[in-house]
């Protein structure tokens, strides 16, 4: 689906934390917001999934105008950094979780379950509970369940930030493949240019509450704007 931001502001008590910020993410496409420690990144991703109230702006999913809709009435799906999978329930109760709220009935829940763990790889983890599983296989997990509901928009905020070296790659092209496969609108949130330039379809870098490139990761790479993307987009961590 596509999602819209439009002129979003966000004030915590006198500090502009975003100043003016618009986003055009076409459906289907994965965009990467890219930025230093600080810069807006978390604020402009609680704003879309509605744990924050915007101060001015408006966000579209699709033609639907959500600025006021409370997270509930919303239709997300989010993976943070320190995702939290249900210790005392097993990974197929964890997946089934939000649909279980919703009231589906449990032949439709089964399927759904069955049909998104095959999607990450985790269909022999469906009885384990969370302890017994490594970091990589959580982090499945929590992609599963953020998915299962078919959202609207998947939120990734530093989905890869715990995980070592090793597992980072692997996660990386994994996260890809599942939004590619599923044709989902994504959003990768990280401080990582080498994760977004090779996850994402496009890249918006921000500094300061604001925007200043929009573009895809090569043009960005050749054409940095300013000295601050060329010297983001040119220095790994
Ligand atoms: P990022 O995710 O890019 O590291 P954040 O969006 O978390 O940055 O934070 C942006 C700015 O807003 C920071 O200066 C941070 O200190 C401030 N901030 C974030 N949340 C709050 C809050 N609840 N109250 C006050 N200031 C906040
Ligand atoms: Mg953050």
């Amino acid at each position: 689906m596509r999602i819209q931001l439009e002129n979003f502001t966000k004030t915590f008590g006198t500090t502009n934390v975003i100043e003016d910020m618009s986003l055009d993410i076409a459906s289907g496409e994965m965009l990467a917001l890219l930025g230093p420690s600080g810069c807006g990144k978390s604020t402009t991703l609680f704003a879309i999934c509605g744990i924050h109230k915007m101060d001015g702006g408006r966000l579209l999913f699709g033609e639907r105008d959500v600025t006021t809709v409370p997270s509930q009435g919303r239709n997300v799906g989010v993976v943070f950094q320190n995702y939290a999978l249900y210790p005392h329930m097993s990974i197929y109760e964890n997946i089934a979780f939000p649909l279980k709220i919703r009231k589906q009935n449990k032949h439709d829940i089964d399927r759904k379950v069955s049909a998104i763990a095959d999607l990450v790889h985790i269909t022999e983890l469906l009885d384990r509970k969370p302890a017994q599983l490594s970091g990589g296989q959580q982090q499945r997990v929590a992609l599963a369940r953020a998915l299962v509901r078919e959202p609207d928009v998947l939120l990734l905020d530093e989905p890869l930030a715990n995980l070592d070296a090793k597992l980072r790659l692997e996660m990386r092209s994994e996260i890809r493949r599942i939004q590619q496969q599923t044709g989902i609108t994504a959003i990768l949130v990280t401080h990582d240019q080498v994760e977004a330039m090779s996850m994402c379809d496009r890249i918006a870098i921000m500094n300061k509450g604001s925007i200043v490139q929009l573009s895809e990761p090569r043009y960005m790479y050749d054409n940095p704007a300013s000295a601050f993307v060329a010297g983001f987009m040119g220095n790994p961590p």
